[in-house]
C-alpha cells in the first residue's frame, strides 16, 4: 500500500486540534488500563452520554479486575441493566476472571495479550493498547471509517472486505511514533464532533485542506450509503402470572437472546394470538391453571438484528403447582427490581407495579383480582 503522502501534517493538525477540543470524559481522567478497557467495552455501539453514568457506577462497584472477577455474574448484569448488548457484560466478567487468574491482575499491555481476552476484538485491543500503553496500534470504528472514506475519497462500500483492509492499512500507516492513544482518540473525536454522518462541519475541520472529499464536494455523499436490509419484526406473547407468592419468572437460557437476564414466560406471539392459547401453553409448560385478568400495553424493542413487539397479559393463578420446572421461581413483586431485567421486561413490569403500588410493599404480591377487571372466567 502506498504510504500516505501528507502523514506528518495530518498527525500534527489532528493532535493539536484534539488537545484544544477534547471532551472531558471520566475515562480520559485516568491512565488505569482496566478502567480504559471497561470504558471501551461500554462504548461499543453505545453513545458517550449513555455510557457515562453506567461507567461511573460500574467503576465504583468494581474498581479492579479482581473485584469484578469475584462478583457473581447476576450482580454484573444488574449493573449493566439498560445498557443493552449484554454479551459485553458477560465477556467483560470473563475477561476480568482471566486477568485475575492468568495475568496477575494486570491488564495485558500488548494487542496479542488483549485479543486473547473474551470479547476483545481488533478495535478494542488497539484502542486499549494505544490509549493505556501508547502501543503503536491502529483503531477503526464507525467514526474513523467515515473520516477516512472522506479524507481519502473512498468511493466503495466500506463494508467490503477489501475496503476494510485498505482502511485498516491507512489507520496503521497514519500513526505517529508517540502519543498514539491521543492520535487515535483525535480521529474518533473528529468523527464524533465535526465529521458527522449527515452534515460534516467542514469549516471547523483541522484537516479540510487535506480532505479529498471536501475538495471534490463529495463530503455529503461519502461514505457510500448502502441501503439497510429491513430487519424482521417478531411478535412475542408474555404471560405475567401472579399468585400469593409473587410473579412467575426465570433466567433466560445460556447462549440465547439476553442470556442470564430474568423474564416472564414468553411464547411465540404469532401462534399464541388468543389468551386461551396462552393459557393452554402455561398449563402445558408449568402445570398451572391461570385466569386472564387483563391484557397490558404492548412494548416494542429494537435489537441490532430484529424488532420484537411484546404482547403482555396479566393472569391470576390460584392453583399453583407444587413444583415448578427448573429454573422457574415465584418472585415476590417487591424483589423483582433486584434481578437483572431486559428493558422490555422492565417496561412491562412497570405497568403493573404502579397499578398495585408494589413499590411500597415488602410482602409478596397480593392477588389483584379485586382491583382488576376479570376478563374471562375459566370454564370448569
Ligand atoms: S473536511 Fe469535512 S468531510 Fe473532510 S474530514 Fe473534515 S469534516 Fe470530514
Amino acid at each position: 500500500m502506498t504510504p500516505v503522502k501528507n502523514r506528518r501534517s495530518l498527525q500534527k493538525k489532528l493532535l493539536s486540534w484534539y488537545r484544544r477540543n477534547r471532551r472531558d470524559l471520566p475515562w480520559r481522567r485516568t491512565g488505569d488500563p482496566y478502567r480504559i478497557m471497561v470504558s471501551e467495552i461500554m462504548l461499543q455501539q453505545t453513545q458517550v452520554a449513555t455510557v457515562i453514568p453506567y461507567y461511573l457506577r460500574f467503576i465504583k462497584t468494581f474498581p479492579t479486575p479482581s473485584s469484578l472477577a469475584r462478583s457473581p455474574l447476576q450482580n454484573v448484569l444488574k449493573l449493566w441493566e439498560g445498557l443493552g448488548y449484554y454479551t459485553r457484560a458477560r465477556n467483560l466478567h470473563r475477561a476480568a476472571q482471566a486477568i485475575h487468574e492468568q495475568w496477575n491482575d494486570q491488564v495485558p499491555s500488548t494487542v496479542e495479550g488483549l485479543s486473547s481476552l473474551p470479547g476483545i476484538g481488533r478495535y478494542t485491543a488497539g484502542a486499549v493498547a494505544s490509549i493505556a500503553f501508547d502501543v503503536k496500534a491502529p483503531v477503526l470504528d464507525g467514526n474513523v471509517r467515515r473520516v477516512f472514506c472522506r479524507i481519502f475519497a473512498i468511493r466503495k462500500d466500506p463494508r467490503q472486505a477489501a475496503v476494510q483492509d485498505r482502511l485498516w492499512g491507512l489507520a496503521a500507516d497514519l500513526l505517529p511514533d508517540r502519543n498514539v492513544g491521543d492520535f487515535n482518540q483525535a480521529l474518533m473525536e473528529l468523527g464524533a464532533a465535526v465529521c458527522l454522518p449527515r452534515t460534516p462541519f467542514c469549516s471547523l475541520c483541522p484537516v479540510r485542506k487535506s480532505c479529498r472529499a471536501y475538495q471534490l464536494g463529495l463530503q455529503d455523499r461519502l461514505p457510500l450509503r448502502i441501503e439497510r436490509r429491513t430487519v424482521p419484526h417478531n411478535k412475542i406473547a408474555v404471560a405475567l402470572i401472579q399468585n400469593g407468592r409473587g410473579l412467575l419468572m426465570g433466567p433466560r437460557p445460556e447462549g440465547g437472546l439476553l442470556a442470564g437476564l430474568w423474564s416472564f414466560p414468553e411464547m411465540d406471539g404469532s401462534k399464541a394470538t388468543t389468551h386461551r392459547r396462552i393459557e393452554q401453553e402455561i398449563e402445558k409448560r408449568f402445570g398451572l391453571e391461570p385466569n386472564l385478568l387483563r391484557p397490558l400495553e404492548p412494548v416494542t424493542h429494537t435489537f441490532s438484528h430484529k424488532r420484537i413487539t411484546y404482547h403482555p397479559y396479566l393472569f391470576n393463578c390460584v392453583s399453583a403447582s407444587k413444583r415448578l420446572p427448573e429454573p422457574w421461581r415465584w418472585i415476590p413483586a417487591a424483589k423483582i427490581a433486584d434481578y437483572p431485567l431486559p428493558n422490555a421486561t422492565r417496561k412491562i413490569f412497570d405497568q403493573i407495579a404502579v397499578d398495585v403500588q408494589l413499590a411500597k410493599r415488602a410482602t409478596p404480591l397480593p392477588l389483584a383480582a379485586e382491583r382488576a377487571t376479570v376478563y374471562r372466567k375459566r370454564p370448569k
